[in-house]
């Protein structure tokens, strides 16, 4: 027998968006649920050290700060799904969706805040040094690398943009580029290049990541010129794999816009995509701040607009009746 379960408002994704709006969506009295989706708690899970979230004095780890947002979301009378969607029907309302293991969900709203991934290079070196050298997010791990030297590789606005904020603490940041000349837009590229602290390695691609030290960590990039083949090692502190983000949007497709890079397209200043009662919040529709605070700031958002949609849905139903 298929298990239906219905809600005024669902929520896919338990990141720091799809948690916060269900913490205002569950303090609205509208009984929220979030479906966890693959990875529960989202990126924050696979950090360590947080100490940009805030409200913590002392550092915090990743997977504690999920854990307890989960918890409060929890508490205020959010119900937590452990499944994940593999198809949606946004064509009327309820929407429809239904759930990995056959269950189907209709409900009156949707909030989309299934995250993004950093993508990685794949090299040896890469996973295993993950946290201890090596960062996809300079924002979130270069104050840990103060007065070292440290490398990004890519050659996107992402990439300039880590290098840039990289120079607060570091003075020696070399962006490593597999190409001679960056995607980057010209003013950021302007930018890096006037910036003393940052030298640009061209035409080189990442090899490996090598470990050592005491306590194991990070120490230096094998290179190779893409040009010439020539192999070369660079000793640095850090690596940050700047090479772009996937946000986690294939179940939309065909369903929502999309903008030339996946991301859900909003209204801008807003969580409203182009289905009304459709919302969406986090990195999923965010590829330029893309911080934990920033995500639970557009989740809020969301759920204000679901309750505000719900108000002048029920007020319409009244009135026609
Ligand atoms: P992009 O896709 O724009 O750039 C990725 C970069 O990584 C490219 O330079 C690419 O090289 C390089 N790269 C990709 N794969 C590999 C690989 N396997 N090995 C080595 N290098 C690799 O991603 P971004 O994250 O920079 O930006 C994504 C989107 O977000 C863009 O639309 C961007 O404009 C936007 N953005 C906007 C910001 C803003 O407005 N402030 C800030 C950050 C992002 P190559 O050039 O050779 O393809």
């Amino acid at each position: 027998m298929t298990n239906t379960v219905q809600t005024r408002m669902l929520i896919l994704g338990s990141g720091p968006a799809g948690l916060s709006a269900a913490i205002y969506g569950a303090r609205a009295g509208l009984k929220p649920i979030v479906v966890q989706g693959l990875q529960p708690g989202g990126q924050l899970t696979i950090t360590t050290d947080v100490e940009n979230y805030p409200g913590f004095r002392d550092v915090v780890q990743g997977p504690w700060l999920m854990q307890e947002m989960q918890a409060q979301a929890e508490h205020v009378g959010t119900q937590m799904i452990y499944d994940t969607v593999v198809s949606v029907d946004l064509s009327r309302r309820p929407f429809r969706l239904i759930g990995d293991g056959g269950t189907v969900y209709e409900a009156e709203t949707l909030v989309i805040a299934t995250g993004a991934q950093a993508k990685w290079l794949g090299v040896p070196g890469e996973q295993e040094l993950g946290g201890k050298g090596v960062s996809a997010c300079a924002t979130c791990d270069g104050f840990f690398y103060r007065g070292k030297k440290v490398a990004v590789i890519g050659g996107g606005n992402t990439a300039v943009e880590e290098a840039l904020y990289l120079t607060n603490h570091s003075d020696n940041v070399i962006l490593i580029h597999r190409r001679d000349s960056l995607r980057a837009e010209k003013i950021l590229q302007e930018r890096l290049f006037a910036n003393p602290k940052i030298n640009v390695l061209w035409n080189k691609g990442v090899e490996r990541f090598v470990g050592g030290g005491q306590p194991h960590g990070l120490v230096g990039i094998d290179l190779k010129d893409t040009v010439t083949g020539e192999t070369s090692h660079l000793a640095v502190d850090g690596g940050f794999v700047a090479i772009g983000h996937a946000p986690a949007t294939e179940l939309f497709k065909g369903h929502l816009p999309l903008d030339r890079d996946g991301y859900i397209e909003v209204t801008p200043g807003t969580p409203f995509t182009s289905v009304p009662g459709v919302f969406a919040c986090g990195d999923v529709m965010d590829k330029v701040y893309r911080q934990a605070v920033t995500a639970a700031g557009t989740g809020c958002m969301a759920a204000l607009d679901v309750e505000r949609f719900l108000a002048e849905a029920d007020f319409e139903a009244i009135a026609a009746e």
